[in-house]
C-alpha cells in the first residue's frame, strides 16, 4: 500500500528523522513493476531501501522510497561439493548466514552479524576478517529502473572492489537488486581465520576450526567492539580504510611507528582510517547529541535526535583535518542522501 509523507526514522540504523514524499513495500517483482510505473508517472527517480543500515538522511527524500521486500530461498544447483543458494533480496542478511551454517553450507560464516538485507549485500562488496561476499557471489537479478526489464549480472559485471561495485558507480540508481545467489561449500570449506583475533577467540574457548564456530566466534567479537545501533544510532563503519603509497606510508612511519597498516602490495598499503581518526584525538568526541564512538574511531554515532546534517558536517571536519595532519584523504564508506 502506497502511504504518503512517512517518516524513516525506524527504518535507518542512524535513527535520523526524514520524510519521504511517498513510500511502498513491495513483495514481488510484479508489485517493483507496479511501484516504478507510478513513480514514472509522477516523474521521480525511485528511492531503494533495505534495511537502511548503510545511509545517513541528510534531509527529507522528495521521491517515492521502494523498501523491497522481495522474499525467498532456492536452491538452484547442486553438487556433491557445492550448493548455489538463490536468495530474495528482502530476506534479512544474517538470517540467510545463520540458515547457510545450520545446513553446513560454507561461505558466509566470516560476515555473520553484518545489518541489513541480501539486496544491498552486492552494492558495497559486503565484507568482514578478510571475506568478501565477492568470493563467494555467483550472480544477480536485477529490474532495470527505465525499462522496468530483468537484468542477470555475473560476478565480472559486478565488477566489485573495496566496498564498491557497478551499481555504486556507472549503475548508481538505475537498478533494483531483486535476487542474490551464492555459491557456497558442502564439505572442504576454505576456512579463513587470517583475521587474527577469530583465532584468539576460538583458541581462548577451546573452540574446533568449523564453519558454525568461526561464525560464533565473529559475533562476539562484533558484539564487544561495534554499537548496536538498537542502543546508538550509527551505520558501522563511516569511513573506507584509505589505501596510500609506499612512499607516503614510509613518511608517517617514522613518525608514528605504531601505525597500524596492512600491505596490499609493493607499493600499496592499507592503513586503518580507524587510526588515524583516533591519532587526531577525534575517538570519543562529542559534539551536542552526535559525535564520534569512543571505543570505535570509525563509527559516528547518533546519540538522540540527531540531524542527519550535523553528522554529515562532523565527518567533512574529520576528512579536513586527517588530511592536514597525514596527507591521507578518507573516503566515506556510508551513502550520503
Ligand atoms: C553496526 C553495523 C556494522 C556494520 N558492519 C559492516 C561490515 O562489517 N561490513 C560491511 O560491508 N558493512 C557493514 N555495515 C554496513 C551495512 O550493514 C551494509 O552495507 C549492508 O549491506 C547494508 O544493507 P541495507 O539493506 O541496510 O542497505 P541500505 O542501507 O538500505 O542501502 C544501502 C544502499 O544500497 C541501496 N540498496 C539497498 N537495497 C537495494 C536493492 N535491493 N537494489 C538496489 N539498491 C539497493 C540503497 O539505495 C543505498 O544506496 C555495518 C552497519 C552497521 C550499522
Amino acid at each position: 500500500m502506497m502511504v504518503e509523507n512517512k517518516n524513516l526514522k525506524e527504518l535507518n540504523t542512524f535513527g535520523i528523522s526524514a520524510n519521504c514524499k511517498y513510500f511502498i513495500e513491495i513483495n514481488s517483482i510484479e508489485e517493483l513493476q507496479e511501484a516504478l510505473k507510478f513513480s514514472k508517472s509522477k516523474k521521480l527517480s525511485p528511492f531503494i531501501l533495505g534495511g537502511g543500515s548503510n545511509l545517513l538522511l541528510t534531509q527529507d527524500i522528495d521521491t517515492l522510497v521502494i523498501h523491497n521486500n522481495i522474499k525467498g530461498f532456492e536452491v538452484v544447483e547442486e553438487s556433491e561439493n557445492e550448493v548455489v543458494v538463490e536468495v530474495g533480496a528482502g530476506e534479512v542478511w544474517h538470517e540467510l548466514v545463520m540458515h547457510c551454517i545450520e545446513k553446513n553450507w560454507g561461505g558466509l560464516e566470516n560476515l555473520s552479524l553484518i545489518p541489513g538485507r541480501v539486496g544491498a549485500s552486492p552494492m558495497q562488496n559486503i565484507g568482514a576478517y578478510g571475506v568478501e561476499i565477492k568470493d563467494v557471489f555467483e550472480y544477480l537479478k536485477a529490474v532495470e529502473i527505465a525499462t522496468e526489464n530483468e537484468k542477470l549480472f555475473d560476478n565480472a559485471a559486478c565488477e566489485f572492489g573495496y566496498r564498491e561495485s557497478v551499481f555504486k558507480n556507472i549503475y548508481k540508481n538505475q537498478f533494483v537488486i531483486c535476487k542474490v545467489a551464492f555459491r557456497l561449500t558442502k564439505n572442504q570449506h576454505q576456512l579463513n581465520t587470517s583475521y587474527g583475533a577469530i583465532e584468539d577467540e576460538l583458541n581462548k574457548n577451546n573452540w574446533e576450526k568449523n564453519i558454525a564456530n568461526i561464525s560464533k566466534a565473529v559475533i562476539n567479537i562484533r558484539q564487544s567492539k561495534l554499537p548496536d545501533p538498537k542502543e546508538i544510532g550509527n551505520a558501522g563503519s563511516f569511513f573506507k580504510n584509505p589505501v596510500i603509497s609506499q612512499a607516503l606510508y614510509e613518511n608517517i612511519l617514522k613518525q608514528y611507528p605504531d601505525i597500524s597498516a596492512y600491505r596490499i602490495d609493493e607499493n600499496n598499503v592499507k592503513i586503518a582510517a580507524g587510526w588515524l581518526i583516533e591519532k587526531s584525538g577525534w575517538k570519543g568526541k562529542k559534539i551536542g547529541n552526535h559525535g564520534v564512538h569512543d571505543r570505535q574511531a570509525l563509527v559516528l554515532v547518533n546519540y538522540g535526535n540527531a540531524e542527519g546534517k550535523d553528522i554529515l558536517a562532523l565527518s567533512t571536519q574529520i576528512i579536513e583535518d586527517i588530511q592536514l595532519k597525514f596527507g591521507i584523504k578518507l573516503e566515506r564508506e556510508v551513502n550520503i542522501i
